[in-house]
């Protein structure tokens, strides 16, 4: 195959959502066949009707992350249906509540970390026990600019990317041995939509000395914490994640990289 990912075959999770899907198009559209790992329903099934379009074979997988068993048979599955794996984008997430950690609710952190953290750990275990078999494996893990620097109001969140990069550190020393590459990215000011909306909507109702009541000013304030003075595209992201899993990037493990504006 002529394509640079002709060939290949990723499993993306998260792949429903705009970051999953915005990156699956892209890797479809290099000639990788993709397989897409969301919750089950209609998002899922639109997201693979849209990258199919580009040509590959795509096929979509419905799946919750925070349960192993069901992650691991799953994967078992994309195995047996595409004949390898050999692309990972480790991507689906959940932003929680905002709240200062006194007041931050107990059952909202635990969410945050079983499918941030437990989630993305299932399917990079599940995921890598193939591609050890093969020696060959390119992973990129999902984290966030929140994984980098606790943003305020986010414990959860920011905890729980603090851990991807972990994660990520060591499951790049485990996994080199067998041809396997892990690295991470993480994106900070995505927009416009959901994702923006709703941090701004909530900074802004927590009423903290960081951010003003005003989800407009709130904006404002984010905007201007950036070096570049803007949010960033999520069509900035897919080929950052291309390049990590891409020969490009061939000697590089273990490492986060920043797509924040400066
Ligand atoms: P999104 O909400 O559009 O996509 C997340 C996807 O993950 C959704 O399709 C959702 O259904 C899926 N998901 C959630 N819980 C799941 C579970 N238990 N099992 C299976 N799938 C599950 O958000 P996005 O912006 O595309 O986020 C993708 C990743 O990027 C996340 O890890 C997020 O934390 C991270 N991120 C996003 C931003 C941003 O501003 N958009 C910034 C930094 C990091």
């Amino acid at each position: 195959d002529s394509k640079r990912f002709g060939g290949k075959v990723t499993l993306v999770t998260g792949a429903a959502g705009n970051i999953g899907l915005a990156t699956a198009e892209r890797l479809a559209a290099a000639g990788s066949a993709i397989a897409m790992l969301d919750l089950a329903g209609e998002k899922l099934d639109a997201a693979v009707r849209t990258v199919a379009a580009a040509g590959v074979t795509a096929r979509g997988y419905g799946c919750d992350v925070t349960d192993a068993a069901g992650v691991q048979a799953v994967v078992d599955q994309v195995a047996a249906d595409f004949g390898q794996i050999d692309f990972l984008f480790n991507n689906a997430g959940y932003q929680g509540a905002f709240a200062p950690v006194q007041d931050y609710p107990v059952e909202d952190f635990a969410r945050v970390m079983t499918i941030n953290v437990c989630g993305a750990f299932h399917v990079l275990r599940a995921v890598s026990r193939h591609m050890v078999a093969r020696k060959f494996g390119r992973i990129v893990n999902t984290a966030s600019m929140a994984g980098v620097g606790g943003p305020p109001n986010m414990a959860a969140y920011g905890a729980s990317k603090f851990a991807i990069i972990g994660l990520t550190q060591t499951a790049s020393k485990d996994l080199a041995p067998y041809n396997i590459r892990v690295n991470a990215i993480s994106p900070a000011f995505m927009g416009p939509g959901f994702m923006w909306e709703r941090q701004v909507e909530l900074q802004a109702a927590v009423g903290s000395q960081y951010f003003s009541t005003d989800p407009k000013v709130v904006a404002e304030q984010m905007i201007n914490s950036v070096p570049m003075r803007r949010y960033g595209d999520i069509k900035e992201i897919p080929g950052v994640v291309e390049f990590l899993l891409g020969d490009d990037s061939s000697y590089m493990t273990g490492v986060n990289l920043p797509i924040a504006g400066g």
